[in-house]
């Protein structure tokens, strides 16, 4: 009867096609959202993943509706893009708050029920620009790369209990966030993109599902970009 999965930020964008992707396989999803309700046929909670009080009680619902949570996909983001001289302190921590920090509160929260249980699934959403950097990008690029250290750390804690801490590591999705772009960026990363296209949020949700899945016990610590060879060399 497939997992207990929670997505946080799975009310819309990549995290809704993940959300929808999972259910689709098999398992019991549930999603994190911030108001706007759940989408149609997933269970909600209400939860900002900058508060540790509001990550708690949106486990303890999921623990209750759908049993304690098996897999974690951390999802949830923004971007508050800015060159580095005109980025204030209020921007660079918000971002790292929401980014790296949310990621740091919601697998705090998870791990005490995967230890439990002798099996779990985290799966980080960061992006290329952890990894490449990106010009304006100074907040959002060093809470993506942050999310390859924790990711690695909780690796070398946990991958003896059957746990697995995977990074994934997107292009340009077409969603809300790239939709805020102007044409002139848009066209600009899609000439750095080999295979000539964006990706849809389909695109990341078939590599979760297979990281979410039992054939992927052995893959751990990894970082795997999703990006048409958009990142490629780093
Ligand atoms: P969207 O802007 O479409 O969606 C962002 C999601 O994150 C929303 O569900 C939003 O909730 C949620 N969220 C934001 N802040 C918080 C918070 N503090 N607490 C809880 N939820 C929060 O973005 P995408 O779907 O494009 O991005 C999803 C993830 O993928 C992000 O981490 C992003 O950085 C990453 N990514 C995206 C890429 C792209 O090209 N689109 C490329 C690489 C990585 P709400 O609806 O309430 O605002």
């Amino acid at each position: 009867m497939g997992r207990s999965v929670l997505v946080t930020g799975g009310n819309r964008g990549i995290g809704l096609a993940i959300a929808r992707t999972l259910a689709d396989a098999g398992h019991r999803v549930a999603v994190t959202h911030r108001g706007s309700g759940a989408p149609d046929g997933l269970f909600g909670v209400q939860a900002d993943v900058t508060d540790v009080e509001q990550i708690d009680a949106a486990f303890e619902q999921v623990e209750q509706h759908q049993g304690p949570v098996e897999v974690v996909v951390s999802n949830a983001g923004i971007t508050d893009d800015t060159l580095l001289m005109r980025m204030d302190e209020e921007s660079f921590t918000k971002v790292l708050d929401a980014n790296l920090t949310g990621a740091y509160r919601v697998a705090k929260r998870a791990t005490r029920g995967m230890l439990k249980a002798k099996w779990g699934r985290f799966v980080f959403i960061s992006s290329v620009v952890g990894l490449s950097g990106g010009a304006g990008q100074v907040n959002y690029a060093a809470s993506k790369a942050g999310l390859v250290g924790l990711a690695r750390s909780l690796t070398r804690e946990l991958g003896s209990r059957n746990i697995t801490s995977n990074v994934v590591a997107p292009g340009f999705i077409e969603t809300d966030m790239t939709g805020e772009l102007t044409d002139k960026q848009r066209e600009a990363a899609l000439a750095q993109i080999p295979a000539g296209r964006y990706g849809a949020p389909e695109d990341v949700a078939n590599l979760v599902r297979f990281l979410a899945s039992d054939e992927a016990g052995y893959l751990n610590g990894a970082v795997l970009p999703v990006d048409g060879g958009l990142g490629m060399g780093h």
